[in-house]
């Protein structure tokens, strides 16, 4: 890669807001503390952070199949309370908000600012009060499912599965959309079936976002999506985050350049259908929580094409190189996630 680009790529980073609306962290975290480490995400994390110039991380708190349904809620309790715990030595550098006042003030200082939102509403079972009490714990954004039914509708197929599902939202599903627009927390689609992408166009008021989702035309998965949903969730005024994961964006193993290629067609792509203010990063990067638990255990199934957030800089160069503006790239990099958690957190 020309020295060039990245050192524009590196300056760009710097300057502008820089996002990963969707990591697997608390998970992690918590896997880890549980097991006697402490300092995960400063020891493993925090100098990849700033080598991106990361400004804004959301951290998902995800529960395995295996813990459901009886352990589902004290496992998502008790990834929140596990990252606050290995935050709270670094929090000068990085800490969890949960108001927009929190987040612009965490920004103002230098520090990176972390949102957590629950990937499927599985820990709520079917008592929606506790979305009140999630909310009470600082998530602010939430899918309804992971790939796996529950109570509020059907997850699409995993990842490396191909088939589809039928079967939209159950009026719980619809109660949760309401519920949390009420509360202030932002929805996600990413995960959700395309009955379920359906029914939230029926019932959902304000904007909503696919944080981890990629082109289904450039790679025909369940979990991308398609055109129609890409152009009504942009008028939507949401933004769909690029999804780093090679079995999402249909990559072989491939050397780097050619994976980063592959990325760069499903953000050319996305913007190509919804306009560059409603495209962003949401990488998803497992590795981390993937050797940090037994693979059965977890059942991660994807395989990440930047080995690191410090590698998203070579994806700027990349973009860069292809041809991109710079205006376009600053909202692509931060600035349309920013935007949008700006205008739905409270
Ligand atoms: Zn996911």
């Amino acid at each position: 890669m020309e020295e060039v680009l990245l050192e524009w790529a590196k300056t760009i980073h710097k300057e502008n807001p820089v996002v990963d609306a969707h990591f697997d962290l608390a998970a992690e975290v918590y896997a880890r503390r549980r097991y006697g480490e402490k300092d995960v995400v400063e020891r493993c994390y925090l100098s990849y952070f700033q080598e991106a110039s990361l400004n804004v991380i959301v951290s998902s708190v995800y529960v395995p199949t295996q813990e459901l349904p009886e352990k589902g809620l004290h496992t998502a309790i008790g990834q929140i309370a596990a990252l606050r715990d290995d935050l709270d030595p670094i929090t000068d550098q990085i800490c969890i908000v949960t108001s927009k006042k929190e987040l612009d003030t965490a920004l103002e200082k230098g520090k990176i600012a972390m949102l957590l939102a629950l990937e499927g509403l599985d820990p709520v079972g079917t008592d929606l009060c506790l979305l009140r009490a999630f909310y009470d714990l600082g998530v602010r954004g939430a899918s309804l499912t992971w790939s796996r039914r529950n109570a509020f509708g059907e997850g699409c197929c995993k990842a490396g599965e191909m088939r589809e599902i039928p079967g939209g939202l159950t009026e719980l599903g619809r109660e949760a959309i309401r519920k949390m627009e009420e509360l202030g927390m932002y929805l996600d689609v990413s995960h959700l079936n395309n009955d379920g992408f359906a029914d939230v166009l029926k019932c959902a008021r304000k904007p909503f976002i696919a944080s981890h989702s990629n082109a289904w035309q450039i790679h025909p998965n369940y979990r991308n999506l398609r055109n129609d949903q890409i152009e009504e969730l942009a008028v939507r005024g949401g933004v769909i985050g690029l999804n780093a994961c090679g079995v999402i964006a249909g990559v072989p193993p491939l050397p780097k350049k050619q994976a980063f290629s592959r990325l760069c067609e499903h953000v050319e792509y996305l913007i190509a259908q919804a306009g560059s203010e409603h495209v962003g990063f949401g990488f998803d990067l497992c590795n981390g929580l993937s050797a940090s638990t037994p693979r059965i255990y977890f059942q991660v199934e994807e395989d990440d094409l930047l080995s690191h957030h410090g590698e998203m800089v070579m994806l700027t160069a990349e973009l860069l190189g292809r041809g991109m503006k710079e205006e376009t790239l600053t909202g692509i990099l931060g600035g349309n996630f920013l935007r949008y958690f700006r205008s739905v957190i409270k």
